[in-house]
């Protein structure tokens, strides 16, 4: 049995329609997204629809939460915030419901999964080194917890020393970001784990960057968003 994780999508539908693509020729088994479906991208509405007609499990993001209750975004820079302003009113009202309904947690398939940190995922904390993911190793009691949240991606072993997935530790694994990477690399990033083999796969591919770019130029959103895409940063 295989699972894919995906995270931060953030609207970017060219690459989350690209990252289907690929889980579908690896014919993977069940998908798990990590949050932040919506938030800069041009097809907020067309990225819920996608993971709803797929039976996604997903957990609720900061750039979610912030569409449904503005007051979240007070601490997001001022493109974050329009984006975030413009999606807001873009979102339908069935897409709203089922974004107020997704859980902060999911635990399932011998994993934990969440945006930010397994303590308190309602807190949007970040976890960027294995230094940092050392104290939240107590808070969740399967072998894997996998996080989204930074954009860079990551294998944390608790034993600080490992850096592939091995059968007997215990990890922390940030897939990085479908749509809006920030690790310098404008590809998408997702990850795959075979539950029987216990091996860990990331995925990285192009998608179509250039149309992703457009789309957030056209909608009026600021075209920053749009540059940034093509750095990965
Ligand atoms: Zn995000």
């Amino acid at each position: 049995m295989r699972i894919a994780i995906i995270s931060d999508i953030h609207a970017n539908l060219e690459a989350l329609e690209k990252a289907f693509e690929i889980i579908d020729y690896k014919k993977i088994d069940r998908v798990y997204c990590l949050g932040d479906i919506i938030g800069y991208g041009a097809n907020p509405n067309e990225c819920v629809a996608a993971l709803l007609s797929r039976g996604v499990s997903a957990i609720i993001g900061n750039h979610d939460k912030a569409a449904l209750d503005l007051r979240v975004a007070a601490q997001f820079n001022r493109y974050a915030r329009a984006a975030v302003e413009w999606t807001a009113k873009q979102l339908t009202q069935a897409n709203i419901e089922y974004l107020s309904n997704l859980p902060y947690t999911i635990v399932a398939d011998d994993c934990t999964f969440v945006h930010a940190t397994p303590d308190k995922p309602e807190e949007w904390n970040y976890i960027v080194s294995e230094y940092d993911a050392q104290e939240f190793f107590e808070f969740f009691t399967t072998p894997i917890c996998w996080v989204g949240h930074s954009h860079v991606s990551g294998v944390f072993c608790e034993d600080m020393k490992t850096v592939e997935v091995e059968k007997g530790k215990r990890y922390i694994v940030n897939v990085g970001s479908i749509g809006q990477p920030r690790n310098g690399d404008w590809r998408l990033s997702f990850g795959i784990f075979d539950l029987d083999e216990w091996r860990y796969e990331h995925v990285v591919s192009e998608y179509n960057v250039a149309l992703a770019r457009k789309k957030i130029v056209e909608a009026g959103l600021p075209p920053y968003l749009g540059d940034r895409l093509l750095s990965g940063m």
